[in-house]
């Protein structure tokens, strides 16, 4: 495979809607592959109770695996739960099991809750897998696991669905991330908006992308994902798009997406 430039330091992107079901899980899944399938080193970061990320990179999350749950709590370090992807060599996921759902209540009451993934990764054991890229996938809200992503996190990819409502809730979104600027991780910004789901055949696909690419301009990728059966498919597969069905429209996408993400590298622009 064409090699991908390697990043000057390592990026954590953190996959944040507090919408669900517009692609976070799907996009972070597959851009994941995308890089290692294009040579980078890469580890994922299930966040989300469901454990969708996990069964998509082919990782075992039963609830006796080392897990995230037992990373935040300071159980066990990153390397011990992070477990090799069947889907791309180079690529690790570090397991959500239906344990982490208690954890949002479990965290308040913990010391630094809102740093406790930072922390994670930030440690000996992370140097020791030297990713050069991670991802963490998100649950469907705004509580203390999408905080923990953001305080971990250099930058936010907010995935948005080509669909009715797509904006809705957006704003209290950047609100959130503001908020986390402000208090917990001044680095943090929004370096990636991804159109996802994008069905050509509507109009209302194209009223969406201009009105993204209006707000958030070069913020947005140009690489648009198409909404696609062979990418709703391969998760029941235990597989990414991208081995489930190399020469598909999806799977393409995802590897321009990919690409475009590596290629322009983590450089802050004004939005
Ligand atoms: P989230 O993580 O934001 O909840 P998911 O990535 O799980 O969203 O996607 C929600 C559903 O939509 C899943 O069933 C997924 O397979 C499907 N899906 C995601 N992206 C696409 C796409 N481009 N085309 C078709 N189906 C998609
Ligand atoms: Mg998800």
């Amino acid at each position: 495979e064409n090699q991908l430039p390697r990043p000057t330091r390592r990026r954590i992107i953190t996959v944040a809607n507090q919408k669900g079901g517009v692609g976070k899980t799907t996009s972070t899944v597959n851009l994941a592959a995308g890089l290692a399938l294009q040579g980078l080193t890469v580890l994922v970061i299930d966040l989300d109770p469901q454990g969708n990320a996990s069964t998509a990179l082919g990782v075992d999350h039963r609830s006796h695996v080392p897990s995230v749950y037992e990373v935040l709590l300071g159980e066990i370090t990153v390397a011990d739960a992070a477990a090799p992807s069947s889907q791309a060599s180079n690529l690790y996921c570090v397991p959500a099991t239906i344990d982490l759902a208690g954890s949002e209540i479990e965290l308040v009451s913990m010391v630094a809750r809102e740093g406790r993934l930072k922390e994670a990764l930030n440690s000996e054991a992370v140097e020791r897998l030297a990713p050069d890229y991670i991802f963490v996938d998100c649950p469907p809200s705004l509580g203390l696991l999408t905080v923990n992503a953001m305080v971990a996190a250099h930058e936010v990819l907010i995935p948005i669905q080509c669909e009715y409502y797509a904006l809705e809730g957006l704003g209290q979104l950047l609100n959130n991330i503001e908020l986390v600027q402000a208090h917990l991780n001044p680095a943090l910004w929004v370096s990636t908006i991804l159109l996802t789901m994008y069905d050509g055949r509507t109009k209302l696909a194209d009223q969406v992308t201009s009105e993204v690419r209006g707000h958030f301009g070069d913020l947005a990728l140009r690489t648009v994902i198409p909404r696609s059966v062979k990418i709703s498919e391969a998760p029941g597969f235990g597989q990414t798009v991208l081995t489930y069905d190399p020469g598909s429209r999806g799977s393409m996408s995802y590897l321009d997406a990919a690409k475009e993400i590596a290629e322009r590298g983590a450089e802050r622009k004004s939005a």
